[in-house]
């Protein structure tokens, strides 16, 4: 059977993770995506056990007390994590897992898989990341300064990340991610 493995997307809110998760996704049948929990409301067009699994904050505290999260993060304001389910079980079936998660998410999980593949999106710079949140017009505005500030701290602990990708051009860095998880 094929080895599977565990590759972890992080980069700031609005760089295009997203976009380049779900292309990914649909382009190459061996992955799979963990679907994460969040008490963030959903946003339009979001659905519940397909985006996310949307929590209230009290289910998430109880599904953080009875361990339920491989690991959890506050992010701007919410809690997100990754439910501990069957990760591992995924990997040693051959499955190649993916994991969409912030900055401090993708510390705790490199800390359990060190054999993750760890890449880093990157805006072209700090003026395109802000047009393209306030283009994508998906968060009120005081979620959108969190988020730009949160995204400085994470661009400074991309050297953390043993591969980092500039998102200027979409098509360009979804091959380059593909590219990049196929060869590891
Ligand atoms: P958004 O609200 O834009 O969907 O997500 C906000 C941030 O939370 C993004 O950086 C996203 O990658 C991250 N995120 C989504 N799911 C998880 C998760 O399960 N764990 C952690 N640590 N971060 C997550």
């Amino acid at each position: 059977m094929a080895s599977g493995k565990l590759i972890v997307i992080t980069g700031p809110s609005g760089v295009g993770k997203g976009t380049i998760v779900r292309s990914l996704i649909q382009t190459y049948s061996q992955l799979h995506l963990s679907v994460s929990a969040t008490t963030r409301k959903p946003r339009p067009g979001e659905i519940d056990g397909r985006d996310y699994y949307f929590l209230n904050r009290d289910e998430f505290q109880l599904a953080i007390v009875e361990g339920e999260f491989l690991e959890w993060a506050e992010y701007a304001g919410n809690y997100y994590g990754t439910p501990q389910t069957n990760i591992q079980e995924l990997i040693d079936g051959g499955k190649w897992v993916l994991l969409e998660i912030e900055l401090v998410g993708a510390r705790i999980v490199s800390e359990i898989f060190p054999d993750a593949l760890k890449i880093f999106l990157l805006p072209p710079s700090m003026a395109e990341l802000e047009a393209r949140l306030r283009r994508r017009g998906k968060d009120p505005e005081s979620a959108i300064e969190k988020r730009l500030h949160r995204a400085k701290e994470e661009i400074a602990a991309s050297e953390e990340f043993e591969v980092r990708i500039v998102n200027q051009d979409l098509k360009t860095a979804i091959d380059e991610v593909a590219q990049v998880i196929f060869d590891n």
